[in-house]
């Protein structure tokens, strides 16, 4: 079955809910779209937004750097699904965006000629997991009214995002402490906003704290090894971990003991299993994380998290807060829970 055609597009999706966080403030992204068309008729879809501050460039760039791929890509038959799968690996080293569409795009398009979702293809492991849901960084009194709306949602896991005053997110964090208790379960990104000191200071001074995303700076890789190993424990990296190459240096020795892998750092499900190996490996637990994106690529991560035993964490909303998507499907969300469909590829259709 031969690859026919491939139709490229950039999409401006605005959020329903800006947010800030220590180094930006987000009100709308950009996605980046690879529809990939079959001699019978069948379509794959891939979907991409990357981060620059993260990954070094934009979904723009992906998009032109894509553009120049596709005849390249045309003409290829899908049998021969592993060599085009390497072929997008190597082609989009430094790449992630362009990589990522395409990976799923190909992916989707070759378990739907299967017949099959794309979870029973990478295989499962654990059948479902919570979601975190996300709070930006705001006063004290929003933040409890945004906890109480996620509550009422039926979500429990809460992630909340600090990083510009050790100080006040202490007191932030122990008011919310005391506010919800156990009812809900608490996750701290600090966006590379603190210091190993703070780091330590906010983990003495707070009770509860299931994990901490990257504290410290991505300049600042050799003070993870500082920490205690309690606080180990409970480190996600983040902004430190991109791509599989991180994945071999942050395994070297103790940095933390959670991987946040993204689809959007590492460029898709290939090289997110890559990582995950690594991890699974050496004995680190998996969080699998994501931007503000299209419903397409986060069914592509939960599926792809789901399918190793190591996951203990997921941060998949991504998609809740985008105004409109592209596709529809993917999973269902009851109870903040994420379930993946069983239907073909990557259980999504175009809307
Ligand atoms: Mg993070």
């Amino acid at each position: 079955m031969k690859i026919e055609n491939i139709e490229i597009d950039i999409i401006d999706i605005n959020l329903t809910r800006p947010y800030t966080i220590a180094y930006k403030t987000t009100s709308s992204i950009q996605t980046l779209f690879v529809k990939i068309i079959l001699s019978n008729g069948n379509v794959g879809l891939g979907a991409s937004s990357v981060s620059k501050y993260v990954v070094g460039l934009d979904t723009m760039d992906s998009y032109n750097n894509s553009k120049k791929y596709v005849d390249h890509l045309i003409g290829n038959d899908l049998n021969s699904f592993w060599m085009i799968i390497n072929d997008i690996e190597n082609k989009f080293i430094d790449d992630p965006g362009s990589k990522a569409a395409f990976n799923l795009a190909i992916y989707d398009a070759y378990c739907k000629k299967l017949g099959i979702s794309i979870g029973k293809f990478l295989g499962r492991k654990v059948n479902s997991l919570p979601t975190s849901i996300t709070v930006g960084i705001k006063d004290t009194q929003e933040t409890v009214s945004e906890i109480n709306e996620y509550l009422g949602l039926g979500f429990n896991h809460i992630k909340i995002k600090l990083g510009n005053n050790v100080e006040e997110d202490i007191r932030r964090i122990n008011i919310i402490n005391e506010k919800f208790g156990d009812k809900i379960k608490i996750r701290i990104d600090a966006n590379q906003g603190w210091s190993l000191d703070d780091t330590i200071r906010f983990y003495s001074e707070t009770k509860q704290i299931e994990l901490i995303e990257q504290p410290l700076s991505v300049e600042d890789l050799e003070g993870y090894l500082k920490f205690p190993s309690k606080i180990k424990d409970i480190i996600a990296l983040d902004e430190s971990l991109v791509n599989f190459k991180d994945a071999l240096k942050l395994s070297s020795d103790n940095y933390g003991k959670i991987f946040n892998i993204k689809l959007m750092k590492c460029g898709g499900i290939t090289s997110g299993q890559q990582i995950a190996n690594q991890a699974f490996q050496n004995n680190i637990d998996l969080m699998w994380g994501c931007n503000d994106e299209s419903i397409l690529s986060i069914s592509a991560a939960l599926n792809t998290a789901l399918s190793y035993k190591n996951t203990k964490y997921l941060d998949l909303d991504g998609s809740f807060d985008l105004q409109k998507d592209i596709v529809r499907g993917g999973f269902n969300l009851k109870d903040g829970v994420l379930h993946p469909l069983n239907s073909p590829g990557l259980g999504i259709e175009l809307i």
